[in-house]
């Protein structure tokens, strides 16, 4: 009989108002699930937006010892800062402007997305200056009509690379597109991009392209449309242990989340029936109950949109957040017993891991978004702190 792997504590350390609590485990676990689901494909764990606001570097390390081969941002500035921390392993960059550090770019042998004409030209440029040729991967839009090259553009843009690939200043090494609805795997839009896509990879093999990697699929594709996998899956979300799936639990799909956001009761007193909580008086109390402040608020990236609904659990009880939520805090109306069962100095978890605690996808339903805003907008001011087990 082997041990029983403990799990990482999470928890709020004295003296801290807030914390985002990121368990590394998970995210290595959750890409270790995600490859299950891809067993053919390698897997690119993106983590943009700050790896979805669980910290880029960590959340990238805890990804690679999962198995991810690769990284992905969408600026290239989070690829750079990725290199910085001494990270080696593929990245791709998807989302340039016009004047970006592209040199820099090819100098830390980043992969570049490449979506238009005017980015294979400015690439080019920067690659003469480097003296080094850019790697670029070709980016084709089979229906989202957001970023990529159009279906009409691609020939010329394959013409355009390739010329550019026999003048050594680029190498050609990858293709790739992206869903429109991925997480409604029934929508026949699905297959109309999937043919859209397999058809733009003929056109560039027929012009002479020979891609390293194509790759298609983000967190419900890697999870529900094997057909999409093709070289490489890319997913976000998943990575992160949150479901892309409406009415999906993570567990069902072998995942775990990886933040737990936590606040400290900073006040519980006494408040009498009928009187109004929080600015505008938006709440009113139904009886003597008690409040308990809780010092979260939108400038720590909880949603206004969540007043008088945000769900927070306390000594393992549900409580909802009443009236608006503020720039620093916000209020729970905690019953008329709250007073002989939460003080100041308790533990509120807002969303987390554990059994029965609400998720970030209760607190998605709460201000009408989706799990990927809440967990990413968790502001620069809630410290994140990580636990492992691994060492
Ligand atoms: C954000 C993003 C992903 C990851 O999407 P998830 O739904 O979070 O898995 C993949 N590819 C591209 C191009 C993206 O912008």
């Amino acid at each position: 009989m082997s041990e029983p792997i403990p799990m990482p504590r999470i928890e709020l350390p004295p003296g801290l108002p807030s914390a985002a609590v990121i368990d590394l485990d998970a995210i290595a676990d959750n890409v270790r699930a995600l490859r299950s689901h891809a067993p053919k494909a390698q897997l690119m764990a993106v983590v943009k937006a700050d790896a979805y606001g669980h910290g880029l570097v960590p959340s990238a390390r805890a990804a690679l010892a999962g198995g991810a081969a690769w990284l992905g941002t969408a600026q290239i500035t989070e690829a750079l800062a990725l290199r910085a921390a001494g990270i080696q392993a593929p990245v791709l960059s998807w989302l340039t402007v016009p004047g970006d550090r592209f040199q820099q770019a090819i100098q830390q042998n980043i992969d570049l997305g490449v979506s238009a004409g005017w980015a294979l030209t400015e690439i080019a440029a920067a690659a003469r200056e480097a003296g080094t040729p850019a790697r670029v991967q070709l980016k084709v839009d089979t229906g989202l009509n957001r970023n990529g090259c159009t279906l009409d553009d691609w020939p010329q843009l394959i013409e355009d690379a390739l010329k550019l690939q026999a003048e050594g200043l680029i190498s050609v090494v990858g293709a790739f597109s992206h869903f429109v609805s991925a997480d409604a795997p029934g929508d026949p839009v699905n297959v109309e991009q999937l043919a859209n896509f397999v058809a733009a990879l003929d056109q560039a093999h027929t012009a002479g392209a020979r891609f390293e990697v194509r790759h298609m699929a983000n967190s419900p594709a890697t999870l529900t449309n094997p057909a999409a996998h093709f070289d490489l899956v890319r997913p976000g979300l998943a990575v992160y242990g949150l479901s892309p799936l409406a009415g999906r639990e993570p567990a069902e799909f072998g995942l775990r989340p990886a933040m737990n956001l936590l606040g400290r009761v900073t006040n519980v007193k006494k408040v009498a029936a009928g009187q109004g909580i929080s600015y505008g008086h938006t709440y009113t109390t139904g009886e003597d109950t008690s409040v308990a402040v809780i010092p979260l608020g939108y400038g720590d990236g909880i949603p206004r949109h969540a007043s008088s609904s945000g769900p927070v659990q306390i000594a393992g009880q549900q409580y909802r957040i009443a009236g608006r939520v503020c720039m620093d805090q916000f209020v729970l109306d905690l019953g008329p017993a709250g007073l002989d069962k939460i003080e100041a100095g308790d533990t509120a978890v807002l969303f987390g891991s554990a059994a029965g605690q609400p998720s970030a996808q209760d607190w998605a339903d709460a201000a009408g978004t989706i799990n990927y805003e809440i967990v990413t907008r968790v502001a620069a001011r809630v410290p994140r702190l990580y636990v492992s087990d691994q060492r």
